[in-house]
């Protein structure tokens, strides 16, 4: 398990949303192992968590103290690997009841980032009409001899200069999109010049075609976790400030 947060978080712990404040509840997807509790341990305090019962289910609630203003999170660690042949309600229920999704996937596990892919078509299957904050991470960066999602990938020209970088074999079919020319090819179809083709973390591709905000952790270094749920505060209030202008 990993370690308490570090002091210099901008967060304090709260019992309660305190001010009438709204509360927002942010859901952990991923396979087993990926490390979804060692972040929500470390978004809870170790000391300090405050574990709700919501229907039999492990929550943590905290208001976090972001760009000076606070935004309580209720996170969930309740999301549970699929059993063959069984259609588990915990798990529709997650896909419906979340105002913000973290999908985390392991660096050193292509299986579990090929998994993130999936969730998020369940994802945007469960909740069609809806924006939702998706957040994409990657985490175990520590584990860097170990890494499997690997920093450079095919090159997909969308049309235009426009391109994606992506793990070979990893677009989904539904995509409309066409080879661009090979990697290392100077210029795209509209002239522009490219960035090198390991200039894209598959991670970091993965998320734009998803449309999701993408960010790579250490829960074991404690490296970006804080920065992760600051994010998904950041994002929840666009969201929020789009809906009520
Ligand atoms: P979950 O099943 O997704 O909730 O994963 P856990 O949080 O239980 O973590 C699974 C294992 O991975 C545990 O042994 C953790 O200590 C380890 N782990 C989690 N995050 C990291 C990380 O960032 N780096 C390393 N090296 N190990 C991690």
């Amino acid at each position: 398990r990993a370690a308490a947060p570090r002091d210099s978080w901008s967060s304090e712990s709260s019992g309660s949303s305190g001010s009438g404040d709204p509360l927002y509840r942010v859901v952990l997807l991923g396979d087993p192992g990926v490390g979804k509790t060692s972040l929500v341990n470390l978004f809870a305090g170790l000391q300090e968590r405050d574990l709700l019962e919501q229907h039999g289910e492990a929550a943590y609630k905290r208001t976090l103290s972001v760009d000076g203003e606070e935004t309580t999170l209720l996170v969930m660690d309740t999301w549970e690997p699929e059993q063959p042949g069984e259609e588990s309600r915990r798990r529709s229920q997650c896909l419906q009841v979340g105002n913000a999704y973290v999908i985390v996937y392991s660096i050193t596990d292509r299986g579990s980032f090929e998994s993130a892919s999936e969730l998020r078509i369940q994802l945007r299957r469960a909740r069609q009409a809806e924006d939702i904050p998706i957040i994409l991470v990657g985490n175990k960066t520590d584990l860097v001899r170990c890494r499997e999602v690997s920093v450079e990938g095919e090159r997909w020209w969308r049309g235009g200069s426009d391109w994606w970088d992506l793990a070979p074999g990893f677009l989904p079919s539904c995509f409309p999109l066409v080879p661009g020319p090979a990697c290392g090819s100077a210029r795209g179809a509209s002239g522009a010049v490219s960035p090198p083709c390991s200039s894209l973390a598959e991670g970091r591709a993965c998320a734009v075609v998803f449309d999701c905000k993408f960010i790579e952790t250490s829960a074991a270094l404690q490296h970006n976790v804080a920065e992760l749920f600051e994010g998904v505060v950041r994002q929840l209030r666009l969201r929020c400030g789009a809906k009520e202008s």
